[in-house]
């Protein structure tokens, strides 16, 4: 299970209709979608899903923004997934996110950045099992 990482395409890029142009960066990327799902968190779990950014200013934005409307969960795997995703998703401040990043071309603020992509090995267990099963996993 080494390898992969999480994502989220979060409901700004969703509502944007970037979904599609944000998988063919990834496909493009050289990662390989081994689950997926297009769902709508409720706050309380954006809440659990963010809980270990609760003491941040900016938690309840947070919660607020991925709760508004539908993402897309998945795992991708790939070879230094986790490194590798996040050089392909950018800087979270869209400001600061090369050329050639997800959230270059597609986010549009520090909070509304279109993406999510997991920090570390463990993280990315933890939040790919979050949304799916083992069965649902491939
Ligand atoms: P990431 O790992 O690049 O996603 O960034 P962080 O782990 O620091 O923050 C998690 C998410 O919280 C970011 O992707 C943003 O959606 C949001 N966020 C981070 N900083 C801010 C901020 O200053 N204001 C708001 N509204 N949201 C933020």
């Amino acid at each position: 299970m080494t390898d992969r990482t999480f994502t989220m395409i979060k409901p700004d890029a969703t509502q944007n209709g970037h979904t599609g142009g944000i998988l063919e960066m990834i496909n493009a990327a050289g990662f390989r979608i081994v689950a997926m799902k297009m769902t709508h968190l409720s706050e309380a779990k954006a809440g659990e899903f963010y809980a270990i950014h609760k003491e941040r200013p900016f938690y309840g934005e947070l919660v607020e923004f991925m709760s508004r409307g539908p993402i897309t969960a998945a795992i991708l795997e790939k070879e230094n997934a986790v490194e590798d995703f996040r050089k392909l998703i950018g800087a979270t401040n869209p400001a600061n996110a090369e050329e050639g990043t997800i959230r270059k071309k597609y986010a549009t603020s520090i909070g509304e950045n279109a993406v999510h992509g997991s920090d570390s090995d463990e993280n990315a267990a933890v939040e790919g099992n979050f949304f799916f099963s083992k069965l649902e996993q491939f």
